[in-house]
């Protein structure tokens, strides 16, 4: 395999957002999370991150999106502080982050922006981590980074920090509907706690990725069971999540569903035409609506090594 010798001063790397296919909660954690199982996916929306070395010490943000922080409360930043204090790295890195992933919308945004970041500075700096070694770094960011350094369809299980690629992947048009109303991922999970009951789960993700994954019927067995508690803590979506779920089912979606903890919504199509199609209508009734594909493992593999050659 041929590798990068000269050592580049910049990069720039797409950070690709996620939907959960379906979400599972198995119970709560002595260490207060909740235990999951999960089915991620990526998909092509994506924020833009470069990175460029600086003499200076420190890690500089630069984004313009006006709900993202430039301090260390910013994933990216924390992810870059992390591993170049731990690497010894020498000097600095500026990030210049372009958002397109909507904030707070169940989509993963900061989570992929941090992976990035992390498996960017490695290639940047010739560390030779990979994905292996840089698990502990994004297990301690949070519980979804780990998932953005492999990409693909995976199966998330403990807090959603234990990743497994599916052999099979999920190759499908996606819609996604930026429903424009931030929901605290904290908050959802807290109401979560005060009405979870102890119970024989239906084994939703066994079920489905046992299924063919060619037809509704299939998709139908997945639960995302966040999405009583978003609704709780956002009862003004319920209305519109429904109106949304309506039109994608009625252009022809595959499955429509909540993702995370929400507010987005998606829909998965099989013919880009009626994926099309649904993006007329979910922006004809005053949504913002983004077309898509999802991006398999193979795929989000085949982008960094593009890339960087390796
Ligand atoms: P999660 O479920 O992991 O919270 P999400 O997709 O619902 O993910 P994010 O878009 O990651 O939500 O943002 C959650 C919060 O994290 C935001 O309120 C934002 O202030 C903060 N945040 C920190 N760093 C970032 C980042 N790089 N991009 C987006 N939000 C960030």
């Amino acid at each position: 395999m041929s590798r990068i010798t000269r050592r580049p001063s910049f990069l720039t790397v797409p950070a690709f957002a996620k939907i959960n296919l379906g979400i599972e909660v198995l119970g709560s954690r002595q260490d207060g999370y909740h235990e999951l199982r999960t089915l991620f996916q990526t998909i092509s929306l994506h924020d833009d991150i470069e990175l460029r070395r600086r003499r200076a010490p420190g890690v500089v943000l630069r984004c313009e999106h006006p709900l993202i922080p430039r301090d260390e409360t910013n994933l990216a930043v924390r992810a870059a502080r992390d591993l170049m204090r731990h690497a010894g790295l020498p000097g600095g890195v500026e990030i210049r982050l372009t958002k397109r992933i909507p904030v707070a919308g169940g989509l993963g945004g900061g989570s992929s922006d941090a992976a990035a970041v992390l498996m960017a500075l490695d290639r940047l700096f010739e560390l030779d981590l990979g994905p292996a070694r840089l698990h502990a770094f994004a297990r301690r960011l949070g519980a979804d980074v780990p998932f953005f350094l492999l990409g693909g369809t995976a199966l998330g299980l403990g807090r959603g920090d234990e990743v497994y690629p599916l052999e099979k992947q999920l190759r499908a048009e996606v819609v996604v509907i930026d429903m424009g109303r931030p929901v605290s991922t904290a908050a959802v999970f807290r109401r979560l706690g005060a009405q979870l009951t102890l119970k024989e789960n239906g084994y939703t993700i066994f079920r489905f990725v046992s299924s063919d994954w060619g037809d509704r019927a299939s998709f139908r067995i997945l639960t995302n069971e966040l999405e009583r508690s978003a609704l709780e803590e956002a009862p003004d979506l319920a209305d519109t999540v429904r109106r949304v779920r309506r039109i994608l089912v009625g252009e022809g979606a595959l499955f429509a569903g909540m993702s995370g903890s929400g507010s987005s919504c998606f829909g998965l199509f099989i013919e880009r035409a009626a994926a099309r199609r649904a993006v007329k209508a979910t922006r004809a009734a005053g949504f913002a609506a983004h077309r898509g594909r999802t991006v398999t493992l193979g795929g989000f593999r085949r982008t960094w090594s593009l890339r960087f050659g390796r």
